[in-house]
């Protein structure tokens, strides 16, 4: 008999810790974790290598076109920690840099992008139980995902949290810009006409602002173990 995957969405806010429970339900349950943010932040890192920004001004037709070149793959590290590739580039670290953080919320509006993001997401987590995480994965990638969860943070602690971990790879980091792009972001990704980032009306909403990794695990944990028992 052939098992069902199992699809659990993890959405939430810019920089709350999703993708660190996602990446450890992932490890505790033996499933695939993909990291929906890390393809869209290469499709922008891409689109500032081409130049498709004059100042703050997209050319559209220009990047529609280059949008076509783009390939986006991901391979494990020997943590078996997701690598970002960009047409068989190793990014992973670019894509974090603020740079790309600056633009990626209006490169991910765009209708083109995210129907080719959608696309590839549905592609690599096909006959596979995945943990994914993102801003519309519950909502649009996999409405019928068997779990949900929406994660959310007080700014200033994500903000410390974001700052703190730029602050070990880069010594330009700035607290005051960290904080005005994660609100920014959350502001644009909010109120975008397309898959706007907002709660599943399933989506099991935790708050970590006063919660360790370590706890924030265990919630999510039990839900997901009641969940499949149930199932
Ligand atoms: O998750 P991360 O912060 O790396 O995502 C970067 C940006 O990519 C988000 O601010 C959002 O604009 C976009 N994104 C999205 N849909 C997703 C994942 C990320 O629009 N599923």
């Amino acid at each position: 008999m052939k098992i069902k995957p199992v699809q659990i969405a993890v959405d939430g806010f810019s920089s709350c810790g999703k993708s660190t429970l996602a990446r450890e339900l992932a490890k505790e349950l033996g499933y695939i974790y993909i990291d929906s943010g890390a393809m869209y932040r290469a499709v922008t890192l891409y689109a500032l290598k081409n130049r498709v920004f004059d100042n703050d001004k997209l050319d559209k037709p220009l990047f529609l076109t280059i949008l076509k070149e783009i390939k986006i793959h991901f391979e494990l590290d020997k943590n078996n920690n997701p690598i970002t590739f960009l047409n068989n580039q190793n990014v992973e670290n670019e894509i974090r840099q603020i740079e790309v953080s600056s633009k990626v919320s209006i490169i991910s509006a765009i209708p083109e992008v995210r129907e080719r993001m959608v696309k590839l997401q549905r592609e690599m987590s096909k006959d596979k139980s995945v943990v994914m995480d993102g801003r519309d994965i519950g909502t649009i990638v996999f409405p019928d995902a068997m779990i949900k969860f929406f994660i959310t943070a007080d700014l200033d602690v994500r903000a410390k949290r974001r700052f703190d971990e730029l602050a070990e790879k880069t010594s330009k980091a700035n607290f005051d810009e960290v904080k005005s792009n994660l609100a920014e972001r959350d502001l644009l990704d909010q109120t975008r006409l397309i898959s706007p980032l907002k709660r599943a009306e399933n989506a099991i909403l935790i708050d970590n602002s006063n919660l360790d990794r370590k706890e924030q695990l265990d919630i999510a944990m039990k839900h997901v173990k009641n969940i499949l028992n149930e199932g």
